[in-house]
């Protein structure tokens, strides 16, 4: 199965694409994290990655292709759950021309829609495990012991690019520019958009109906 994941930031996609990997046994590939991977290593692509992202704004559609193209061209992306890619209509014209050339179409594009007063509160407040990439949130979801993540027991961060401003930076970019990659899939005829309002399971629910009822 091959899908790719739409949505404003916060919308919960992170939070939804892990467990459904894991459900349909494909990897979770998710540019966000490929990127702050590159950040933390202190690589050219981090850093230059990271005069973008701390402003909350896109990193250059040419380098965010390239190394997209170079992880789905990877053995074990034959399936797929892509999250944060493409965010803007060239991304998805070369995430098409990616994936013709590698035959590996895309099954779905499926939208987590979440109207946009409740973005801001659930992107803040969002905590991330920095060794094993789980998600958590203060008041959502708050990890067992304060602070530190239930799997690994790994030190929780927030991101720094999860302040208040940066967060509705994020997403009025979201609104310029990523949301007409949700036209360019509906001519496609692969648009599905599932209600994201709702504790993440439901929300996993509803997307696994699509193919498992
Ligand atoms: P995310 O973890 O998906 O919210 O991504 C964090 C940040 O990484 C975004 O706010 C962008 O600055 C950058 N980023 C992630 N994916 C992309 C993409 N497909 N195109 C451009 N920038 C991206």
């Amino acid at each position: 199965m091959r899908l790719v994941l739409l949505g404003p930031p916060g919308s919960g996609k992170g939070t939804l694409a892990k467990p459904l990997a894991q459900r349909l046994a494909v990897p979770h590939i998710a540019t966000g994290d490929l990127f702050r991977a590159e950040i933390e290593a202190e690589t050219e692509l981090g850093i230059l990655a990271n005069e973008y992202i701390s402003n909350g704004n896109l990193v250059p559609d040419d380098v965010t292709n390239e190394m997209a193209r170079h992880r789905l061209s990877e053995p074990d992306a034959s399936g797929f759950v892509l999250d944060g890619y493409p965010r803007t209509v060239d991304q998805a014209h070369a995430l098409h021309a990616a994936l013709v050339e590698l035959q590996r179409p895309l099954d779905a594009a499926i939208l987590i829609d979440v109207p946009d007063d409740k973005i801001v509160a659930r992107a803040v407040g969002r905590l991330l495990c920095p060794n094993c990439g789980a998600i958590y949130h203060l008041v959502n979801k708050p990890p067992q012991v304060a602070g530190i993540c239930d799997i690994c027991r790994g030190v929780l961060k927030t991101r720094d690019d999860d302040t208040p401003s940066t967060v509705r930076h994020r997403l009025a970019v979201y609104h310029r520019i990523t949301s007409p990659v949700l036209g360019f899939y509906e001519g496609q005829g692969i648009l599905k958009k599932v209600d994201g309002v709702g504790n993440p399971d439901e929300v996993l629910q509803k997307v696994l109906a699509f193919w498992f009822k």
